[in-house]
């Protein structure tokens, strides 16, 4: 049986729970500890795969395809470990089961509550991961802030195991806010009393208390805060502000949270954290050699955390070329043939990002065929490789209303089409092609040199494909198919040999890439991108 720690967050959302959850898993895993990271989503929504990104960021597509929350990302990205559907568990899901039981007649005529039913439904998946023997360590962080009347059963349930399991066997970290005060010149403590208080009232108690705060936090305040949350002042942390967040493991190391956690449930582990690969990482990520400015086009770009992937692969690619990659947004419903000359000037390459749905997308053509004829390197990401498709069927085959059905069904030349499967799909959620399928490369292209490798693995969300009726007039015009779909030869991967760097893939790479392996793509990418800034010096 695995030990558990609950994450819960107070006083504000946004303190970055994810991070510190993560930071914490991966200095158990460097001292030796298995240990996964689960996220409860308060919200009915069953999975997050619906939400329109500007509500919730990114949805991250796991290898069992699972569309989950983009905290699940940045467990990947720290352990290097895959998560699964069971990772994310949501407030929707857990009702939708248990009244999938009361319709099958599981509770043999019992009322069906939230106390016990709910919480023994979340109990049930709070406690999964941690028992197959697989785990040492399972943390949940729990979403939302405490207070929140969403996120209570979740709380309650936390009680509940805190009060049944055995005392070495359970912690519960509170992260918190530390506001500086600039007019007073203080730190105010008084937020994160409340909001001990108001876990405290449902019975929870935390056992390690994590200070955001811009300012360096003293013995007094520690102190001050141990005593009012009634934690010991050793269990009192500070999370200062980080450059990156990549650094933040270290940051918790320094305040010993990785010792606090171990000591309390008797764990035997090496004596010190092995980071020998993430600190190579992190001297080369603050050590670039030079700048290189990369153009992300997309439509969500007001909001970063929707290409949050997107942005940690460029992170991880650039730390790998020794460059800093410079995003610069570009909103693709800005972007026309009469100002595109402008509006990329001085970028080193140019990444069309995935989305959904017409708007924008005339713009991103407009990118693929300034970055084809400028022999800009390119990259395209599932929606921007199905533009690069139809960029050039438009452009170089000739097909002038060449399209995606997803944006024009009535195309006399649909050269993107639904897949076969999707057809006959009526219900949204989950009923996209999801998760991990395999690609078969073909030998001497760009993607074989890339992954170096004649098979490979990648991670899935969309409903149309490259449509195959027009793939010999693709190929005799010189678009190159080098990745398939063994079994069903979808195409994965486009490309251009008479180009510098043209790929577009239609798969999602950046869910793979992590700082200890980061996505080929990108470091290829960001290499190509390296390459045309000293041409351009
Ligand atoms: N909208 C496209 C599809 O469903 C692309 C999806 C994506 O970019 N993730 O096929």
């Amino acid at each position: 049986m695995a030990k558990y720690i609950f994450v819960t967050g107070g006083v504000t959302s946004s303190l970055g729970k994810g991070i510190i959850a993560a930071s914490l898993a991966k200095l158990l895993q460097a001292r030796g500890i298995s240990t996964t990271i689960q996220k409860f989503d308060p919200y009915i929504n069953v999975d997050p795969g619906t939400l329109n990104p500007y509500e919730h960021g990114e949805c991250y597509v796991t290898e069992d395809g699972a569309e989950t929350d983009l905290d699940l990302g940045h467990y990947e990205r720290f352990l290097n470990t895959p998560t699964s559907q069971a990772n994310n568990v949501t407030t929707g899901r857990i009702y939708q089961t248990v009244i999938n039981k009361e319709r099958a007649g599981e509770f043999l005529g019992k009322t069906v509550q939230v106390v016990p039913h709910i919480t023994d439904e979340i109990k049930h998946r709070m406690l999964l991961l941690g028992k197959d023997g697989k785990y040492d360590v399972v943390i949940t962080e729990i979403g939302g802030t405490v207070g929140d009347i969403e996120s209570l059963p979740f709380v309650e349930t936390v009680r509940q195991i805190q009060w049944e399991l055995p005392e070495e066997d359970v912690m519960v970290v509170h992260l918190t806010l530390i506001p500086y005060l600039k007019a007073a010149k203080e730190l105010k403590t008084k937020p994160t009393q409340h909001s001990v208080r108001m876990l405290s009232e449902t019975g929870v108690h935390p056992d390690v208390i994590v200070c955001r705060t811009e300012e360096p936090l003293n013995d007094d305040i520690k102190r001050k805060i141990a005593l009012f949350c009634n934690v010991k002042p050793g269990n009192v942390i500070e999370a200062a502000d980080a450059s990156t967040i990549y650094e933040v493991p270290l940051l918790m190391q320094k305040e010993k949270l990785d010792e606090i956690v171990l000591k309390k449930f008797n764990l035997q582990a090496s004596p010190a954290p092995d980071l020998t690969k993430w600190n190579a990482f992190l001297t080369k990520l603050k050590n670039p050699k030079s700048t290189i400015q990369i153009g992300l086009i997309g439509k969500y770009i007001e909001l970063q955390d929707a290409y949050k992937s997107i942005l940690e692969s460029f992170i991880h690619a650039g730390a790998m070329n020794e460059v800093k990659v410079k995003v610069v947004n570009i909103h693709s419903e800005n972007l026309t043939k009469e100002n595109v000359n402008e509006q990329l000037k001085g970028l080193h390459g140019l990444l069309v990002a995935p989305g959904f749905g017409n708007r924008g997308i005339e713009g991103k053509i407009v990118a693929v065929q300034y970055a084809r004829e400028n022999k800009l390197p390119f990259f395209g990401i599932c929606l921007g490789m199905q533009m690069a498709v139809i960029e050039y069927g438009r452009n170089v085959l000739g097909l002038q209303k060449a399209h995606s059905v997803e944006m024009d069904p009535n195309s006399p030349d649909p050269v993107i089409n639904m897949m076969e499967e999707q057809k006959r799909i009526t219900m949204m959620g989950g009923t996209m092609r999801l998760g991990a399928y395999p690609c078969k490369i073909t030998e001497g292209t760009l993607a074989h040199r890339i992954y170096g490798a004649t098979e490979i693995s990648e991670r899935h969300r969309h409903r149309y494909e490259f449509n195959n009726a027009y793939i010999t007039a693709f190929h005799n015009a010189g678009m190159v198919t080098s990745g398939v779909n063994p079994a069903t030869g979808l195409v994965e991967i486009v490309e251009l040999p008479n180009h510098p760097f043209f790929i577009g893939v239609q798969y999602h790479p950046e869910l793979k890439s992590t700082v200890e392996a980061p996505a080929p793509l990108f470091v290829h990418f960001i290499a190509a991108a390296k390459l045309q800034a000293s041409v351009n010096a």
